[in-house]
């Protein structure tokens, strides 16, 4: 029986954190019970800077309950930076770590799928929301769009997935190894590879407390993700670059042909001529200024080449 840690990143939740904690205390003594994880599972809340009594009762918590673990961030670090700090701590004595959000949005129950998805081999498993029912029109619209955009520019990211996974201990050696500062979990953990599966969950609502990803937070998300990610964007200024210097050279013949059929004021060819080329070159020189700026980006990232699933000898 393999030891299972559930991470649970918290900012401001006090409305909701003895719910959660007793919802998961009793699903993990119930499948520590039936002997599927191992007594030593644990569930970790890692508080995130709250400025609520949050840390007041993950200790009192802790008291009571010795299934339950807490780790206190210095200061609020943001969200995939305290999952990241849940994961790493939980990866020292789990072999296999979930992530989950403190709100009881994610289903609790899909934890045994998981957990038998792990069993048949998956070290990553990703929990994908069955339908968008409950969400607003603008968000449903927002997030399929966010998913469109992100595969267009090339980013390998699961549909209908936020952050409720499974990771086993050597996808976690994995993501350790990843070095950068913004955070976008949702497109590194696929970078990880290794075998991976599915679980589909209905996501409920908030059970209490208001949501901390306010459409500002959530549009900087966004676009974090797409620019850690893709340097498809430079390469679009070079492309534009590229259109705008051919159409100069068709205004160009075109301004010269209503010069030489006398239809123009003086000083207009050479002035909308020069618009157009100068322009596009710009464009084109920052596209290409851009495609090293995006190399020395990558460079700079570090991040691991390859994992080695398995080795024959
Ligand atoms: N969270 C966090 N730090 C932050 C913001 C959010 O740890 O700075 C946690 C929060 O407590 C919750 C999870 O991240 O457990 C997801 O946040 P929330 O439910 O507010 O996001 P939503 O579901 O509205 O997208
Ligand atoms: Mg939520």
């Amino acid at each position: 029986m393999d030891i299972l840690y559930l991470v649970v990143p918290c900012y401001n939740e006090q409305d909701v954190l003895r719910e959660t904690a007793k919802r998961l205390a009793a699903k993990l003594a119930g499948m520590i019970d039936r002997a599927i994880v191992s007594a030593e599972s644990r569930i970790l809340f890692v508080d995130d800077g709250s400025r609520d009594k949050t840390w007041e009762i993950i200790d009192s918590l802790h008291n009571e309950n010795n299934l339950i673990l807490g780790a206190k961030l210095s200061r609020n670090c943001g969200h995939q930076n305290a999952l990241l700090a849940g994961l790493m701590t939980a990866k020292e004595y789990a072999d296999m770590v979930i992530s989950m959000d403190a709100d009881l949005q994610d289903d609790v129950d899909a934890v045994d799928r998981f957990v038998d998805e792990y069993y048949k081999g998956s070290d990553i498993v990703y929990g994908v929301r069955s339908s968008r029912k409950k969400d607003t029109f603008f968000k449903r619209n927002t997030a399929l769009g966010f998913y469109k955009l992100m595969k267009g520019l090339g980013v390998d990211v699961i549909e209908n997935h936020a952050d409720y996974r499974l990771m086993s201990k050597r996808a976690l050696e994995g993501l350790s190894q990843f070095d950068e500062v913004n955070l976008f979990l949702r497109g590194i953990v696929p970078l990880i590879g290794y075998k991976s599966s599915i679980v589909t969950y209905e996501r409920a609502e908030r059970f209490a407390g208001e949501s901390k990803y306010p459409l500002k937070k959530m549009l900087g998300f966004a676009f974090d993700g797409i620019t850690s990610f893709s340097i498809k964007p430079i390469r679009i200024i070079t492309w534009l670059g590229f259109l705008i210097f051919v159409i100069s050279l068709i205004t160009v013949g075109y301004s010269l042909i209503v010069k030489i059929t006398g239809h123009t004021v003086s000083g207009w060819t050479s002035i909308v001529g020069s618009i157009w080329m100068i322009g596009g070159i710009q464009l084109l020189c920052l596209g290409v200024i851009g495609e090293y700026i995006g190399k020395i980006y990558k460079e700079v990232k570090a991040r691991p080449r390859y994992f080695i699933e398995k080795v024959l000898k």
